[in-house]
């Protein structure tokens, strides 16, 4: 219940940070709509923190916001800023903030977005964080704004591959996004029937785990192979050559990069995206600041800003069974 206690802002300001995901847009348009259904004003802020300490925004109205939640990318645009890690760089982005009257800036990024807010938090400046990431690696969330639709599109692209890898009984090693996290790679290798998913959450053997696995199932009949592993693990390259090499088996390397990027969000990115935009902007109107949206338990909640920082997640040890009992 609101008290005198309890600030009462009335502007706030949204933002796109890191790397675009898919679903970016919904969860603007989610922000913008429910800002406006509780009388705020709502800046839409250009290219992140970039955009931020130069004070490109603009007040956008529910219809600056149609047609715009089934685009990939970000209307917004992104950036990645090294000015704003400066001291210099934060304080002006805090007085750009006073000059427009944007009194809680909503965050849509990954962790480095994350710790940039959290910096204009300390300097007085309140924040809101959404995650938006294809690489559903932050700490303090089961789930990431575009993970979906990135692992969805990979998919695709790994069953297309496919039909080529077993015309021509050849290895066909992909390498997927998701930075130093395997979440992408460990539910796209299920999804493909890969049989090798190399990913930093497991420990690799590469003798026993991938070359004398190939050659055994080889030995048993098997005519062509899917390989992924997640760039925070190895190089398709470099992994396609050594198979070839010790095996005499075709492989061929993959790089899906950032095609998983783009494309029209899917249904489960456009409402996660949806409710996530709406839980900031009502937790700005219940005046309470310094959150991070999150999902818990399959549920849109939100976390005080430095104790969901401090927060760790990891691919479950039931996860890797099942993945374990379904490989080669
Ligand atoms: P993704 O993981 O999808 O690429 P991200 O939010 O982690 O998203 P980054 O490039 O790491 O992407 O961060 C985006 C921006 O956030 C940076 O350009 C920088 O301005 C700011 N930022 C990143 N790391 C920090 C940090 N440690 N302290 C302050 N600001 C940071």
């Amino acid at each position: 219940m609101a008290d005198s206690a309890t600030p009462r802002y009335t502007s706030i300001g949204v933002l796109t940070s890191g790397g675009d995901a898919p679903g970016m847009n919904a969860a603007i348009r989610a922000v913008v709509r429910a800002g406006n259904y509780y009388g705020l004003r709502v800046y839409g802020i250009h290219k992140g923190y970039h955009g931020l300490l130069r004070g490109e925004m603009e007040v956008l109205t529910n219809r600056s916001v149609s047609e715009t939640l089934q685009r990939g990318g970000t209307f917004l645009q992104t950036a990645r800023s090294k000015e704003f890690m400066t001291e210099d760089g934060l304080q002006k982005a805090v007085s750009m903030a006073r000059v427009f009257g944007v009194d809680v800036v909503v965050v849509i990024g990954g962790d480095g977005s994350y710790r940039g807010a959290l910096d204009l938090s300390k300097r007085g400046l309140p924040v809101i964080g959404l995650p938006g990431t294809i690489d559903n690696d932050i700490g303090n969330t089961e789930y990431t704004i575009g993970y979906d639709t990135a692992m969805n599109t990979a998919m695709q692209a790994i069953d297309k591959l496919r039909d080529t890898a077993s015309s021509h009984e050849r290895c066909s090693v992909i390498e997927l996004m998701g930075r130093g996290a395997g979440y992408i790679a460990h539910n796209v290798g299920m999804a493909c029937g890969a049989e090798i998913v190399l990913i930093p959450e497991k420990e690799t053997d590469f003798d026993r785990d991938v070359l004398k696995a190939m050659l055994e199932a080889r030995n048993r009949g098997k005519k062509h192979y899917i390989v992924i592993v997640a760039e925070g693990k190895g190089d398709a390259v470099e992994i396609a050559a050594r198979i070839e090499a010790s095996t005499g088996i075709e492989a061929r390397a993959t790089i899906l990069g950032h095609i998983q990027r783009g494309g029209s969000p899917t249904l489960r990115d456009r409402v996660m995206a949806s409710h996530m935009g709406v839980r900031a902007v009502e937790c700005v109107v219940q005046g309470r600041a310094d959150r991070i949206v999150s999902v818990q338990g399959g549920k849109v909640v939100d976390l005080d800003l430095q104790e969901a920082m401090a927060m760790t997640k990891t691919i479950s040890e039931e996860e890797l069974r099942v993945a374990q009992i379904l490989s080669l």
